[in-house]
């Protein structure tokens, strides 16, 4: 399905547009002259850049206006949001997840694949199958795909992803050339982030962190409104700060490191040594703790011990207000929160300022509901070529540098 005349995709607009565009999705509806006043823009500049997104549908007069009074300069602004969807997709070891989203990353449309295999033609082919069926007829504007890995911000290639075995993959051409629509990877805890930091529990917020537990320890990090991924897309490996002398090893042979107690591995292992049963899951750990068992409530309350320390070094380190805290280990460590409070306090800073907490309980379509928006950012900051000169549906498209440093202004996104 083509699009009317009147209608273009975000990245088919100038600097200035995408710009207006980007700070109506972050903040939400604005009047004309804050847009000017943030955007540093004169007032006739920002009246052309306006016209231009009205005509063509990317914005309207906020539908929250008085009826009859959308012409008026000081009436808000709101992006159309329905009319500029993304695909957005999570890569776990064994699964697929996709959504189809608005603008603001709020799903539209959902569905998951089994990984019968991690061979890259076997998952490239599943994701396509997956683009495909949750875009439907829609004229989608961008694909984001999030997975474990070193990605740079905005990547074209998935790197270092551990649970897939993958280094140096082009997934994102393979992706673009079966489905026509300009695609970009990221990192999947960043994406998830990204998610948050648009449309979730960070919605509005400049500084914040999100800290996940599950089969590792991830940490996304918005600092002055940037995701940030560090200089080689490895920013966040917050898991194997020294807890003490003793206790036990990490993956990667830390001895009382915080991902020895925190992983789902690291539960569900002492667990299965206390009850002598090698088949232990993180579920039956929960409905252990919960009948009282004193192994499994001892191992989730070392686990949340450790997510303590790890939010007072952020916080101690960053001065962050908020953190997140994400994940499917989640809810087995929320059960132990009384040792996670104390061992947050304990371990600030005595000037320090106690962060707000937030527990986002969720499955994985939050984590490729974030992969929507990561798109969404790349159309409006980093636009493809493709993306640029033909409209939604472009080539597939080569040449994004994850080395060269982003020009783009950091607003919002
Ligand atoms: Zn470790």
């Amino acid at each position: 399905m083509q699009r009317g005349t009147a209608q273009r995709g975000f990245a088919t607009h100038g600097h200035s547009a995408r710009a207006v565009i980007r700070e109506l999705l972050v903040h939400g509806p604005l009047p004309r002259a804050e847009l000017a006043r943030r955007l540093r823009l004169s007032p006739a500049a920002l009246t052309r850049v306006t016209r231009e997104l009205l005509d063509t549908a990317a914005i309207r007069p906020s539908s929250s206006a008085p009826s009859g009074t959308g012409g008026r300069p000081g009436t808000p602004l709101e992006v159309v949001l329905e009319e500029h969807e993304m695909v957005g997709l999570k890569v776990t070891g064994d699964e697929v997840y996709g959504v189809r989203t608005d603008a603001l990353g709020q799903v539209r449309a959902g569905a998951k694949r089994h990984l019968d295999s991690t061979d890259v033609p076997a998952v490239t082919a599943t994701i396509v199958e997956l683009v495909k069926e949750v875009t439907g007829d829609a004229p989608v504007e961008g694909v984001g795909i999030g997975l474990a890995g070193a990605m740079a911000r905005f990547d074209d290639r998935v790197r270092q992803s551990l649970y897939l075995g993958w280094d140096d993959v082009p997934l994102a051409a393979e992706v673009e050339r079966a489905c026509g629509v300009p695609t970009v990877i990221s990192n999947d805890v960043r994406a998830l982030t990204a998610g948050v930091h648009w449309s979730g529990p960070a919605r509005g917020q400049d500084d914040f962190a999100v800290v996940t537990t599950g089969v590792g320890v991830g940490l996304g990090l918005v600092m002055e409104g940037r995701n940030i991924a560090g200089s080689s897309g490895k920013a966040g490996m917050i898991g194997h700060q020294r807890l003490g002398e003793s206790g036990p090893l990490c993956s990667q042979g830390h001895r009382g490191c915080v991902e020895a107690y925190l992983t789902s591995a690291a539960i569900t292992g002492a667990v299965a040594v206390a009850h002598s049963d090698p088949s232990m899951t993180l579920d039956r750990v929960c409905l252990l703790a919960d009948a009282g068992d004193a192994a499994a409530r001892r191992a989730l309350g070392d686990a949340a011990s450790a997510l303590g320390v790890v939010i007072a070094g952020l916080v101690n380190t960053l001065d962050l207000p908020t953190v997140i805290l994400a994940g499917d280990g989640l809810p087995a460590v929320m059960r132990a929160q009384p040792q996670l409070e104390s061992s947050l306090t304990g371990h600030l800073d005595r000037n320090a300022t106690l962060p707000d907490i937030k527990f986002l309980v969720s499955d994985f379509d939050e984590w490729a509901r974030g992969a929507a928006v990561v798109a969404c950012q790349w159309l409006l900051l980093e636009p493809p070529p493709s993306a640029r000169s033909h409209g939604n549906r472009g080539r597939p498209q080569h040449g994004r540098n994850r080395d060269r440093p982003s020009q783009a202004a950091a607003v919002g996104a």
